[in-house]
């Protein structure tokens, strides 16, 4: 089935767009015809990504910055410099996020306070930077990354899975506060997914995870893109403080 053209005209920021899950984001709304700000962790390495888009298609409108997420107002002044340019956006999409792995007895209180400033205060960071503009032009829609341990938790590494029901708690809460200003706001609850994030994890714990999952085989990212596409489309328009699980029905 080809579709097109879903995204014209709308401008959307894509955090942590350099790699993985978010680079297929990003990917796939500039097939859809939106024009692209991606943030990444370093100006590099959001360059070498937007690089490597305008070689894969001469025509993408795709630019790259690299905020840091966790600073109010580095983010606001950033966010102020898109709609300088651009006029509008339309689009948010929270998806930078690390993950954790250690046990409580090893797990180092700073770096808590590292998964908590990525995976969730960044969120708000953003959405509070993007939500009056997106209220001034009539609307938007804020999508967040959420991730299957959301729902069950994990066995180790209780940081990731904290910020993640953090990031669902975000997501319900935004989307009953931002109604009344047309802001969607929506998340996206992956189960494993092919990326550096589960390259990085240990071969035994990916096959033990796969083994639960019903289609027999982890996501690809452009699977899980395919769903971010469809939720900030206007095919989504009666849907906000949805967490949209993309698991293969995954059983932990
Ligand atoms: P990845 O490691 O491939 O990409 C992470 C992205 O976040 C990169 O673009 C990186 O630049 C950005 N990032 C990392 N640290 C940053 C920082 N300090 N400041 C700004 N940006 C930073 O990971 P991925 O698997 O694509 O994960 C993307 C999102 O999907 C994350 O929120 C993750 O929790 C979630 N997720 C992933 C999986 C999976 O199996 N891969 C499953 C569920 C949820």
């Amino acid at each position: 089935m080809i579709i097109q053209g879903l995204l014209e005209n709308k401008v959307a920021v894509v955090t942590g767009g350099t790699r993985g899950i978010g680079l297929a984001i990003v990917r796939k709304f500039l097939e859809q015809g939106a024009t692209i700000i991606l943030f990444g962790s370093r100006q590099e390495t959001a360059d070498a990504a937007v690089a490597k888009l305008r070689e894969e298609n001469s025509s993408y409108s795709v630019s790259g910055l690299a905020p840091n997420l966790n600073d109010y107002t580095d983010v606001a002044q950033t966010f102020q410099k898109i709609i300088d340019e651009y006029g509008h956006i339309d689009i948010l999409v929270n998806n930078a996020g690390i993950s954790a792995r250690e046990s409580l007895y090893d797990y180092k209180p700073e770096d808590f306070d590292k998964i908590m400033d990525l995976n969730v205060k960044a969120i708000f960071n953003c959405s509070k930077a993007v939500a009056p503009y997106m209220r001034d032009s009539g609307g938007g829609c804020i999508i967040n990354t959420s991730s299957m341990v959301s729902i069950y938790g994990q066995p180790a590494g209780c940081g990731y899975p904290a910020s993640k029901f953090a990031v669902n708690g975000l997501t319900k809460s935004l989307a009953r506060e931002l109604g009344k200003d047309g802001i969607r706001v929506n998340a996206v609850a992956p189960g494993v997914t092919k990326t550096d994030m589960v390259a990085n994890l240990p071969k035994e714990m990916v096959e033990r995870i796969s083994a639960g999952i019903p289609l027999g085989r982890p996501g690809e990212p452009a699977e899980i893109a395919n769903v971010f596409l469809f939720l900030a489309s206007e095919l989504a328009s009666y849907v906000t403080g949805a967490i949209v699980s993309v698991d293969g029905a995954t059983q932990v």
